[in-house]
């Protein structure tokens, strides 16, 4: 069997990943490794986010660096900011055992003093964002033309991006005898003219575009009109209370849309799309990770280097219209060994599709039957039973233990249990509609009457959606924040809708003839010694303040 001492780690490095826990290499690292630790070589590596590909480059990358010399000696280019952090963070736990070690991510939207400062300190490896990397070579805040090594993270993704010309401009200003890494998920023509023009002689590794994604993929379809597709997501929720998914929308405002309407049912969802601020995404994508959010609903575009380990399911609320996308979408679960599931919801028309992917995948899409209310809600029991026996007993109940069994002593076992099953869906929709399948929300969850229907106002079409930097945290919850924000702006009961709180921020809809109202009134204002800052989540129209006024309403909650 192969180990990761077998392929030639040193000591520091093979701490590190008995810390993490990693038993075997990956298919990449086994390949990967051993090349790189004993060649000066350039290399062109096919292979899919979760391959453990961070590590194929990165032990290489520490194991050949001279911790002593502060000068930078490797780089490493990602098209995102989120893959950027998520690089350094790997990269730096893996050479925790090298004390003189400095690893510094630099990235646009964020202060570029700050950076350049940890670049000066000295930057043995930096990991970069192909746009303010090359900010910041031409300011001369960094040097790369004496570095031995340069990764190419994701590259198709990078030149998807448009970062072609930065890519080039970058490279002009490296070594001519650096060894290049170059990674990417496919081929296309752009990275094949990066090889040619940057690269000599590259050795070429794939990895398993063939089983990658069938191997710890179990890839399911269903077959719904269109109008029965949004029924099915909350079917395919109901089925797996414990989902952790991406779903993947075609637009922006389908993204948004299926977004809006899951919240509105209960669900611990957020829509992620370009426009959204860098800002906001990164707070989106930080509730994601922490599971707060249990359903990210995406463009492609913006699901670009999430980094998130633990997806069980990736659902294709509509199929893309390339093969390869398709590929790349389903990478983001069954990661690093675990299983999981890639679902697609397609219409009858639509069904060639699917041995389109049969072919290109080599692997068997299986048809799903939509399941009955009846599956669904066993499926809640059972999950409900699991929830139950898993409790952990809190000891300071000890003392008042003898008074809830003394107050319930005349119930038998099955008249308890039916108490407590009637308790805990007491709002359950027992007879559903056709295409109707429950809701995932249990009594409590659920709400009043009026509070659904307060969440289900239609939203009119010329609506504004705002993001506020208040939530959960403030102790607001979404009616709390309704009032505050309906009474602070004078406005009427339904001309604020659509609130959404999150931990740390929140979002909500007025008419678009309120805009100016909105952003106005929280111009300066300051509630408990914090900027209460409101922006539209509109690309490019963030607001800029216009007058002084200042507002202290401190004791507004
Ligand atoms: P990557 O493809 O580099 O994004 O890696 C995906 C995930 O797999 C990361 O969370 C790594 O920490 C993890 N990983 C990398 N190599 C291994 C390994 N040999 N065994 C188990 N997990 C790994």
């Amino acid at each position: 069997m192969t180990t990761f001492k077998s392929l030639g780690l040193n000591a520091s490095l093979l701490k590190a990943v008995e810390k993490l826990g990693f038993e075997t290499p990956t298919e990449v690292q086994h390949k990967v490794i051993p090349l790189l630790l004993k060649n000066n070589t350039d290399l062109v590596a096919l292979a899919q986010t979760g391959t453990g590909k961070t590590a194929a480059f990165g032990f290489p990358m520490l194991q050949r660096i001279d911790e002593e010399d502060r000068n930078t000696q490797g780089l490493i280019i990602s098209p995102t900011r989120e893959l950027c952090l998520q690089i350094t963070n790997e990269m730096t736990t893996y050479g925790h055992g090298l004390k003189n070690l400095n690893i510094v991510a630099i990235y646009g939207g964020a202060n570029i003093s700050e950076q350049a400062k940890k670049i000066k300190r000295g930057a043995q490896i930096i990991v970069a964002t192909p746009g303010r990397l090359k900010d910041m070579i031409k300011r001369k805040l960094v040097n790369i033309a004496n570095i031995r090594y340069c990764v190419l993270d994701e590259a198709d993704e990078m030149l998807n991006m448009g970062f072609y010309e930065d890519i080039k401009d970058i490279l002009k200003n490296t070594p001519n005898d650096k060894d290049s890494w170059l990674f990417s998920a496919t081929m296309p023509p752009e990275v094949n003219i990066i090889a040619k023009k940057f690269m000599h002689d590259p050795h070429e590794i794939t990895i398993g575009t063939k089983n990658s994604s069938s191997k710890n993929i179990d890839h399911q379809y269903y077959i719904v009109s269109g109008r029965e597709r949004y029924n099915a997501l909350r079917a395919v929720v109901s089925l797996n209370p414990e989902i952790f998914a991406c779903v993947f929308c075609r637009t922006k405002i389908e993204t948004q849309k299926v977004a809006e309407k899951l919240i509105s049912d209960g669900y611990k969802a957020a829509a992620i799309h370009g426009d959204l601020s860098q800002n906001q995404r990164d707070a989106v994508m930080q509730s994601f990770r922490k599971k707060r959010i249990q359903l990210l609903i995406a463009t492609d575009v913006a699901a670009r280097g999430i980094d998130v380990d633990d997806i069980t399911h990736v659902i294709n609320y509509q199929l893309p219209d390339e093969i390869e996308t398709y590929t790349h979408r389903s990478g983001r679960t069954g990661r690093a060994g675990k299983l999981g599931t890639s679902i697609i919801f397609i219409t009858k028309s639509d069904q060639r599709k699917i041995r389109q992917i049969e072919n290109k995948l080599q692997t068997k899409l299986s048809l799903q039957e939509m399941p009955s209310p009846e599956t669904i809600f066993g499926n809640k029991i059972s999950h409900w039973v699991e929830q139950i026996k898993s409790t952990s007993v809190l000891s300071d109940l000890n003392a008042y233990l003898p008074k809830a069994i003394k107050g319930l002593e005349e119930l038998d076992k099955e008249t308890l249990i039916e108490l407590m099953l009637s308790r805990e869906f007491k709002a359950f929709d027992f007879n559903p509609k056709l295409n109707d399948h429950g809701s995932e929300r249990n009594g409590r969850e659920r709400g009043s009457k009026r509070e659904r229907s307060e969440r289900k106002i239609n939203a009119p079409k010329d609506k504004d959606r705002f993001f506020i930097n208040v939530g959960a945290r403030d102790q607001y919850d979404w009616q709390t924040l309704k009032d505050f924000l309906r009474s602070f702006l004078n406005l009427g009961q339904d001309d604020v809708f659509q609130v959404e709180v999150m931990k740390n921020f929140s979002f909500f809809s007025t008419h678009k003839d309120h805009r100016d109202l909105v952003l106005k009134s929280f111009e300066n204002l300051v509630m408990d010694e914090r900027k209460v800052n409101v922006e539209l989540t509109k690309k490019g129209k963030t607001y800029a303040p216009k007058s002084n006024f200042k507002k202290n309403r401190k004791k507004s909650r």
